[in-house]
Formats: C-alpha cells, sequence, structure tokens
C-alpha cells in the first residue's frame, strides 16, 4: 500500500477516502431480499408521507411486486398496469438503488420524452438517492464530479459493479449506446414509435441482447394506460402498450375481503354505488352478500392484516402482471372516485378516468358532434378577419386539393378557448406555386394583415400546408415563401402531412426531403411535419361539444371552447364534423378503429391542422408568467394582463383520505400531470421576459 499516494491534491484525507473506496469495492454485500431492504433505506421524498419511511402498510399490493424485482425471483419481465396516486412509481426507482446497493448490473431507465427525463432527475430520482444515502450514511452512488470523467452525470448514475442510464424513450440516440441486464419501461404507454427506427420496445430490448441467451435479464414495465384500439387481441398497432403487455401476462388482480361475509372480491368500476349529491356517502356493494362496503371498511377490506392478495386469472407461468387500481389505493377513496366520475364529462375527461383512476385503457367513441346544434350557437357580435381579446395565437391551416385550396384562420386563447377568424375556398388549378391560387393564399395569410380588438393589427404566428395532394408544389411555396417568426425566429411556414394511429405526437419532429421539382432535384430540400392526427380528432370533438353553461351559472365558455362568426355557415360546419371513427371488424371481431370521412372533410383537417400549429408554438408548456408577457407584447390593456388570469383555474380538490394523515390536496383525474404530448422543442414563448 506504499504505492498509494499520500496526498491527493484538495482532498483532506486521502488514505482514507481510497482505503474506504476500495473496502466498499471489495466487501460482498449482506444478503437482503428487496422486501426487506425497502423499509430500511427508502424514505419518501413526496406525497402526504413525505420525510417517513417506505412501509409495506401505505401500499400493501407493492410487496409481491417487490418479490418479483428480486434476482432470485425466476421471471424475466413484470408487468405494472397502474392507476396514478398508486406509490408504484416509488417502487420502479427504488429497485434501482437496490440494484446499486446489493445486485450491481448496468441498468436502462427509459422514460418517454425529454421533459420527463429532466423531471425523473431533478424532482424524482436525485432527491431519492440523497435522502437515501443520507439515511444510511454510505455513499452508493458515484458522485457527480463530472471532470474526472469517472463520476455520475445527471443522466448516468455510477455505482461499484455497475451504472443506471436514464434515457429519453422517444429519442433513437438515447437508446442505441449501451449493454443492460436490467431496466425499467416507465410511463410505457406513451413511448412513440421513433421516424425512421420504428417500434422504441425494440429499440430498448436490444440493449439487452447479451444477456438473451443466459436468461439473467430482467425488466420492469409500468405504466397507466392510454387509448384500447378496439382490437380483442390487444395486437393492433397505437393500442396501449401497458395493456398489450398485461393482457400476455398472468394478469393479476388485489383480491379484497368483504367485512361482512369475508369473501374475496375485486372491484369493477360498474359496480361502485355512487351517490351524486352526496359523493362521500358512495359506497360498494359486495358482489357476495349485497353489504355496501363503506369508505372505512374498504381501508381494512384491502389490507394485508385482512387477508387481501394477488390472485393470477392467466395461466402464465413466467410472466407476472399486476393491475393496480384507484380502488386498492390508500391515497384514494371511494368518494373522491365519485367525485371523478361525476365530473368527467367530456371524452377527453372519461379517458381520464379510465386511465388514471381505474387503471384502463379507453376506448373512443368517435361519433361526430351535430353540425346543425354548432350553427345554431354561432355568435353574431364576430367580425370576420379580427382577432378577438383573448386570442394571443393566431394560426392559419390549408388543405391542398388537386384544385382549389380550403383555409381556416384560428385564434386561440391561453385557456384553449378557440375562434374560427375566417375560413375561406380559394378556387383555381393548383398546379403551379407560382401560379394565381398561391399568390392568393400569400394575400389571406402570411402577407394579412388582421384587426385586432385593441385597434392593432395582427400577422400568423404560423401557417400548416397539408403536403398530401401535391407535395412538391407544396413544398416549392414553402421554400420561396419561408420567413422567420419575428419573435422567436424559428419556421413561420410548415408543410405537413397527417399521420395515423394512436400515441403519436400532436407534431412531431420534421423529417427532412427531397424536392423534385420539374425534373430538378434538391436533395433534402424540404421539412415536413408530421400531424398525429388520430388525438387530434378526439379532441377537436370534444372541444365542439362543450357548453357555454345556461342561467343561473356565471356563461363563461369552458376551456376548449370553440367560437364562430355568422359567416361560418352550414357546408363549413357539415366539413368540420365529416369524420367518424369506425370499429374494423375481422372474421366477426374488432381488430382495430379507423377514422372515416363521411362526406367532404376540408375544414376538418383544417381545424386539426390549426390545433397542432397551437402546439407547436407550445400552447401545452407555455406558463402564465409568460402569457403575460406575450399579452402585454400584444397590447393588452393592463386589467387583461394579470397573472392570475392565466393561471389554470383553481379547480383542485381536498379530499380526506381515511388511510392517510390528514389531508391529501388532490386534482381531478384530468388535470393531474400526465406526460405532455407536446414536441420535445415546445416552448415558444421562453424568449419572452416577464415586466409587471
Ligand atoms: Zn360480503
Amino acid at each position: 500500500m506504499n504505492a498509494l499516494p499520500s496526498n491527493l491534491p484538495g482532498h483532506p484525507n486521502p488514505r482514507k477516502f481510497i482505503y474506504q473506496s476500495l473496502a466498499d469495492a471489495i466487501r460482498p454485500p449482506e444478503r437482503l431480499p428487496f422486501t426487506q431492504w425497502l423499509p430500511r433505506n427508502i424514505v419518501l421524498v413526496d406525497g402526504p408521507s413525505a420525510g417517513e419511511p417506505w412501509s409495506a402498510e401505505g401500499a400493501p399490493y407493492l410487496v409481491e411486486i417487490a418479490e418479483c424485482l428480486s434476482d432470485d425471483h425466476p421471471c424475466n419481465l413484470v408487468t405494472v398496469r397502474k392507476s396514478e396516486q398508486s406509490a408504484a412509481s416509488i417502487l420502479a426507482l427504488s429497485w434501482c438503488l437496490y440494484i446499486a446497493d446489493r445486485e450491481p448490473a448496468n441498468t436502462l431507465y427509459g422514460v418517454p420524452g425529454i421533459d420527463n427525463l429532466q423531471k425523473l432527475n431533478g424532482q424524482k430520482l436525485q432527491p431519492l438517492i440523497d435522502a437515501w444515502q443520507k439515511r444510511i450514511g454510505r455513499t452508493v452512488i458515484v458522485p457527480q464530479t463530472s471532470r474526472s470523467g469517472r463520476g455520475s452525470t445527471a443522466y448516468e448514475k455510477r455505482f461499484s459493479g455497475g451504472f443506471l442510464s436514464l434515457a429519453n424513450a422517444n429519442a433513437v440516440m438515447d437508446l442505441s449506446m449501451v449493454t443492460a441486464r436490467k431496466g425499467v419501461k416507465d410511463e410505457l404507454s406513451k413511448w412513440q414509435e421513433i421516424p425512421g427506427f420504428g417500434n422504441p420496445e425494440r429499440l430498448f430490448f436490444g440493449r439487452f441482447t447479451a444477456h438473451r441467451r443466459t436468461k439473467d435479464w430482467k425488466i420492469l414495465e409500468i405504466s397507466t394506460p392510454e387509448v384500447d384500439s378496439g382490437d380483442e387481441l390487444a395486437e393492433a398497432e397505437g393500442h396501449c402498450r401497458i395493456d398489450r403487455s398485461f393482457r400476455k401476462s398472468d394478469q393479476r388482480f388485489w383480491n379484497c375481503i368483504c367485512p361482512e361475509c369475508a369473501t374475496t372480491f375485486v372491484h369493477a368500476e360498474d359496480r361502485l354505488k355512487i351517490d351524486h349529491a352526496h359523493p362521500h356517502r358512495t359506497v360498494y356493494p359486495c358482489p357476495a352478500c349485497g353489504h355496501d362496503i363503506s369508505e372505512a371498511e374498504r381501508v381494512i377490506a384491502l389490507s394485508l392484516a385482512a387477508g387481501a392478495h394477488w390472485k393470477p386469472t392467466c395461466d402464465v407461468p413466467d410472466h407476472p402482471g399486476f393491475h393496480i387500481d384507484a380502488f386498492i389505493s390508500k391515497m384514494m377513496s371511494y368518494e373522491a372516485i365519485a367525485e371523478d366520475v361525476i365530473a368527467a364529462k367530456t371524452e377527453i375527461e372519461k379517458k381520464a378516468i379510465a386511465n388514471l383512476v381505474f387503471a384502463k385503457p379507453y376506448k373512443f367513441r368517435g361519433d361526430a358532434p351535430d353540425h346543425v346544434r354548432l350553427l345554431a350557437h354561432v355568435e353574431k357580435h364576430l367580425k370576420r378577419g379580427h382577432v378577438p381579446p383573448k386570442g394571443l395565437i393566431l394560426t392559419a391551416f390549408a388543405d391542398v386539393q388537386m384544385r382549389g385550396i380550403w383555409l381556416e384562420v384560428m385564434a386561440t386563447a391561453p385557456n384553449r378557448e378557440t375562434w374560427c377568424v375566417d375560413a375561406l375556398y380559394i378556387d383555381g388549378d393548383t398546379a403551379d406555386h407560382n401560379g394565381p391560387v398561391f399568390q392568393q393564399l400569400k394575400r389571406e395569410t402570411i402577407d394579412r394583415d388582421f384587426p385586432d380588438a385593441f385597434g392593432r393589427l395582427r400577422r400568423l404566428d404560423a401557417l400548416g400546408i397539408d403536403s398530401g395532394y401535391r407535395a412538391h408544389i407544396v413544398y416549392a411555396w414553402v421554400r420561396n415563401n419561408q420567413r422567420a417568426h419575428a419573435d422567436t425566429g424559428r419556421d413561420l411556414i410548415l408543410a405537413t402531412k397527417g399521420l395515423k394511429g394512436w400515441g403519436r405526437p400532436a407534431l412531431g419532429q420534421p423529417a427532412l426531403v427531397d424536392i423534385d421539382l420539374g425534373g430538378k432535384k434538391i436533395a433534402q430540400g424540404a421539412k415536413v411535419w408530421g400531424i398525429g392526427t388520430w388525438p387530434l380528432k378526439v379532441t377537436v370533438y370534444g372541444d365542439l361539444r362543450q357548453e357555454v353553461p345556461p342561467p343561473p351559472n356565471v356563461p363563461l365558455p369552458p376551456d376548449g371552447y370553440c367560437h364562430f362568426g355568422d359567416w361560418c355557415d352550414e357546408n363549413y360546419f357539415k366539413q368540420l364534423t365529416a369524420e367518424v371513427l369506425e370499429d374494423i371488424k375481422f372474421r366477426g371481431r374488432v381488430t382495430s378503429q379507423r377514422w372515416t370521412k363521411t362526406r367532404d372533410n376540408h375544414f376538418h383537417d383544417c381545424r386539426v391542422g390549426n390545433v397542432a400549429l397551437t402546439d407547436y408554438l407550445g400552447l401545452s408548456s407555455t406558463t402564465p408568467e409568460q402569457w403575460v408577457a406575450l399579452a402585454q407584447a400584444r397590447g393588452l390593456p393592463p386589467e387583461l394582463t394579470e397573472v392570475t388570469l392565466f393561471t389554470p383555474r383553481p379547480l383542485a380538490l381536498t379530499h380526506a383520505s381515511a388511510a392517510a394523515p390528514g389531508e391529501i390536496k388532490k386534482k381531478k383525474a384530468h388535470e393531474r400531470e400526465t406526460a405532455p404530448q407536446s414536441s420535445p422543442d415546445a416552448g415558444w414563448l421562453k424568449g419572452y421576459d416577464v415586466k409587471f
């Protein structure tokens, strides 16, 4: 040991540091199963029990999942289909720390989207690591001393015997450089096809190739569900990924014990007896004896002490799958579930309840809104071509046909309320990108001044053009007319194409394509932006169904409400509602769904395109302060630019859970935090400074 340097520059006790490091690396870890390790190591860092040690009491259903994750359990794959407020996410992160401490292996942790990746490290993992190491008085994760090159980084945690690598599952670069033996597929239902590379799950599993022969790999899949494609075998493209995997597992459900007759039962959402007038009186009738199980009885019925347990419903010996819903979560209650169900009116809200409360995928209803009702709701005071006071974002979308161009100009408020500012058809041959039709398109869009409510003139913030019919002509026109947005420097004009399927972002990253114009080729001369039309169609239909509350309520339009002027005629509304979502059947069984047009649908496409553009402009990621800055820049009077006006309405409810000490602040299911569907570089308004 004389060879060891007697001083490390800058370190107070270099010998002790080196010997301790060696000892830590050499000493075999004490044998301790994950289930016993959890309460001795993990300190909860958020939620009602923040600061307290992890306890099986809080979430008894997690114990058996933890058993499956230890190296001595023979399974390779564990699937958890979960609701929110289930405490299951903390188990996934805790498992990674257990791996670092006791069963070291290279571990890959995939999350969808760069925003989620940053949030995962900054708000969840690093605080959990800090609280853990403080509690055990040891350093297991090598600190972030990045200069040496051997320390941890934000997205790679190094430890003796391996590393934990955090990766954006929706980007191919992140998944192609690591070989792993253990992995977590977090929020799996929001993993999206990667353009040019395909299925992100296949790319993820590619990192485990070295361990496939020896079968000593282990992967935990965990997610709230998303969309039910209608395929009874769950195999259709776009079917919720966690549901697909759960249905291939042994499908374990948590069996509760009736306090009256001691029969075991699994909660079913349609059995809940909701008291609409008094949600706190909501009960669950026992399927065996009919006894109305109260909230206080529920908490006992689901406990380990009462004998509650997991029971598989399918005979798949080597793939455990667990279903965790709000019924078995101690952070929820019958009352909270009832309130969520009562509050859910729109398709989007109902989907949120299914996904986040009942942990089930949601099958969208795809019938079109009634165009006659929409026509009856036009507002005579709106002026064609004028931007209304709250319309801070102004977009236009053009649907280019073989003959003629359909165009809608739309204004959007921070609460997603929209106004059709203009809707028109430009007739003529579209074969020439310099021809009169495209010249008029320019006059009606990027060269047009739109008067606003404050005596100013506004210009478009973005123009989208569908390139489906006349691709190369559209590319050429966009190329010749492109300009940068005056405030952001980003492209003002976007050539787009619609993409089928669920699970796609509103507007993904652009692809570079070659232009061929009259024989003259320009390699990668144009950008094309894919629009994930299917989820947007559902959003548009949901918003079109919104109603202004009738008297005696305050007639305040709800978030997302759509306004139309009286120049919007029957043809406009017929086109706007011209698609329906249909089941596709093969040999008598439903295999998937598809959107089908029932008549001309150009204004439908224009509306979907406009909503996609608001996503490009960062509608979903803009902060109240940024809206204030934009409102001031747009010349809104001071009384309309207070920050509170742009803060999401305070709908959060307070529920007192029988299980948890004190009160839990809880939002309704559709308002809870989910992974943003926006493009990774959304945040159009980040350049604005707030001036008060
Ligand atoms: Zn009973």
